[in-house]
């Protein structure tokens, strides 16, 4: 007889839903994360297009739709390592990484007063720092601290496990492998932002004023590491004109094949970022075409009654000069003009890469030619989300409940 628990792998928005959508119907699910907090790439997002609102409450909501549903077991620091066994009846082996820090832990942050140990902050792609025990993100869930053992000194130092009235930090922790068998798996471990460091035409990596999308979302947060305030990375400066460079590292042969399809509008969002904090400032976009779908057209609309310098071509090459300025060579495919144009900053729209990339699913599944995972095609294993194929917030809660239907059904056929 089929097992009636469903296994959903990844706690973005995606994994979230899965879980609280299949709980609610009755189901036993376990939620499961790599990282030490739910949330995934939304909880780094600053604002959503088009209502540019905070992700955070919606976020909070769904916390507390899996605090309320005892059917919902949420395990973070856990990977799959092992998936043996067939539709309707899957035994799964996790690995689960040490926090060092118990469930008893409150969250007061005494520890983190008297760490003596800095280490780069992950949350925000590392431009800034935490203690060696810190707490993941500002709005983590669940609200744990956690330590980097790759910082800690150890237990020569201590201090935190002095520090800790409820004794919840436990330097000596290891790892463990957990067992369960379900009926069917929900693959939703998201995306990764496609790498600079692969795009040697772009610097690879190493032109200091140009970042990704994403870490712009770091720099307009106000948790971000200049507090919500966009500076130029190599010298704190304000920058006065800067330069948006769509499809890094997408629809490109020597990339990835596949339009990431919400650069478009991350970026057209960004410019807003900008120009309301920086209304003087000069703003750049090089673009092959603007996909603005649907009821996005209006956002378009409005973010172009800024006075943007709006350039129709791919970049060839961006470099650095001598004071960190970021050159940028194109050409206008409108005028067949080559531009060689100089920005105090530039933010690549890189796409969105599968998480499968970095981290393939245990079982035969198969992948398109970007690394998508292909849903269905083992039985019982579906995959949602940004793992399945590259979307905004609302497609990829619209594909989670797509999944949560195909798995239930496995768990009733199986
Ligand atoms: Fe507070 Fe202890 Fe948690 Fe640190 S580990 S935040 S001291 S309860
Ligand atoms: Fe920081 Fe590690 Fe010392 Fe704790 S034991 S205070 S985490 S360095």
């Amino acid at each position: 007889m089929a097992n009636k628990s469903i296994l959903v792998v990844g706690g973005g928005i995606s994994g979230i839903t899965a879980a609280v959508e299949a709980a609610e119907v009755g189901y036993e699910v376990f939620l499961i994360e790599k990282n030490a907090y739910l949330g995934g790439k939304v909880s780094q997002i600053n604002e959503y297009f088009p209502k540019l609102c905070p992700p955070n409450c919606g976020l909070e909501i769904n916390y507390q739709r899996i605090k309320k549903n005892p059917k919902i077991h949420v395990i973070t620091l856990a990977e799959v390592e092992g998936i043996a066994g067939q539709e309707g009846n899957f035994d799964v082996s996790i690995k689960l990484n040490p926090r060092y820090v118990n469930e008893g832990c409150t969250g007061c942050g005494k520890c983190s007063e008297v760490c003596p140990v800095e280490r780069a902050n992950a949350f925000n792609f590392g431009l800034d720092k935490t203690k060696a025990i810190f707490l993941p993100q500002p709005f983590a869930y669940p609200m744990k601290y956690i330590i980097d053992n790759t910082a800690c000194t150890g237990a020569s130092c201590g201090k935190c496990v002095e520090a800790c009235e409820v004794k919840a930090i436990d330097l000596n922790m290891v790892a463990k492998t957990m067992n369960i068998n379900v009926g069917a798996i929900i693959w939703a471990t998201g995306w990764d932002s496609y790498p600079v460091e692969k795009i040697a035409n772009y610097g690879s990596g190493t032109v200091t004023n140009a970042v990704s999308n994403i870490m712009m979302e770091r720099f307009a947060s106000v948790t971000g590491p200049s507090q919500g305030k966009i500076l130029r990375p190599s010298d704190g400066n304000e920058p006065k004109n800067i330069a948006f460079v769509q499809c890094a590292g997408s629809r490109d042969e020597n990339h990835q094949k596949t339009c990431s399809s919400v650069c478009c509008m991350a970026t057209l969002k960004q410019i807003d970022y900008v120009k309301r904090q920086y209304p003087d400032a000069k703003v750049t976009i090089y673009y092959m075409d603007i996909r603005a779908m649907g009821k996005h057209e209006d956002f378009y609309n409005r973010i172009k009654e800024y006075d943007i310098n709006m350039i129709k071509g791919k970049p060839s090459e961006i470099l650095e000069d001598a004071a960190k300025d970021v050159i940028v060579i194109a050409e206008n495919q409108n005028t067949q003009e080559i531009t060689q144009l100089k920005y105090d900053m530039v933010v690549l729209a890189t796409g969105m890469a599968p998480a499968t990339v970095a981290a393939k699913v245990p079982a035969a599944v198969a992948y398109d030619v970007d690394g998508f995972v292909q849903s269905g095609s083992v039985p019982g294993i579906y995959a949602a989300g940004c793992v399945a194929k590259p979307g905004d917030v609302a497609s990829s809660v619209q594909s989670a409940t797509a999944a949560v239907l195909k798995a239930i059904q496995s768990t009733v056929r199986g």
